[in-house]
């Protein structure tokens, strides 16, 4: 029996799928190049088992991750079946997340320059843009706290409190969902808000401000969209049969 086989046949069908979704996403967190060599991670919670979720083999670049290469971790810390290396700065933020919000099940971070460039704006993003509507009603911001250690562990639940579209000052960006395809559709709109909150500022000329009415209006259609677990689920589709087309299926062995 081969490895793969092996640990596949050791599990749940839904955490085999899981497993799957989870490595599907870091090959599309791959193709938007959200990548920092090895620091940044995904993860998702196992199904049917709240105090487990997976993560990325410390090793490995986002277009070598496969489903049988994640690593189980409980929220403690503690490794489950197969061992490997975690990213301890990522677990410090995926077990917070995961503690703080019992409707997480997917956790992603990125280091992007648009994203770490919009975390170093004292003021934040202005609802300026159609993206930064998609997002701006669940937008959060986390101080920068010593990476990998409980009082940043605490303090990143407390901030998760506050909304899923963390902007995390001086660092990067956050964002979770009940869903994986949530997850992503935020941060996809997330990345695209702070793409053009940095164009706005090289522009040299105040942007034209969206109306405050209607910014509150998009910020109920937003709650709305987002409560529907469908939220996300056809970019998703698509963005799995893209990154099939590039590199086959082999992210699922
Ligand atoms: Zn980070």
């Amino acid at each position: 029996m081969s490895a793969n086989l092996k640990v596949e046949t050791e599990m749940s069908s839904a955490e085999w799928q899981a497993r799957c979704d989870l490595a599907a996403l870091y090959r599309i967190c791959d193709h938007f190049g959200w990548t920092d060599i090895l620091a940044t991670h995904m993860s998702v919670r196992v199904p049917g088992e709240p105090n487990h979720f997976l993560i990325n083999h410390y090793e490995e670049m986002f277009h070598e991750i496969t489903a049988s290469s994640l690593i189980k971790m409980d929220l403690d810390g503690k490794v489950i079946g197969r061992q490997g290396r975690f990213n301890k700065a990522g677990f410090t933020i995926h077990s917070a997340i995961y503690k703080a919000r019992a409707d997480a099940n997917c956790a992603m971070h990125t280091h992007t320059r648009a994203g770490a460039g919009a975390a170093m704006l004292k003021g934040g993003l202005r609802p300026i843009s159609q993206d930064a509507m998609q997002v701006y009603d669940e937008l959060a911001y986390h101080e920068y706290g010593m990476p990998a250690t409980q009082e940043e562990c605490d303090a990143l639940g407390v901030s998760c409190q506050k909304g899923s579209c963390v902007v995390l000052f001086n660092h990067g960006l956050l964002t979770f969902a009940p869903t994986v395809h949530g997850a992503l559709q935020s941060l996809y709109m997330l990345e695209r808000a702070c793409e053009l909150e940095l164009i706005s500022r090289t522009l040299g000329e105040p942007p034209v401000m969206i109306d405050e009415a209607v910014v509150g209006k998009m910020g109920s259609v937003m709650k709305k969209a987002r409560a529907d677990h469908r939220y996300g689920l056809h970019e998703w589709n698509a963005l799995v049969r893209l990154v099939e087309s590039k590199g086959g299926t082999d992210f699922r062995s």
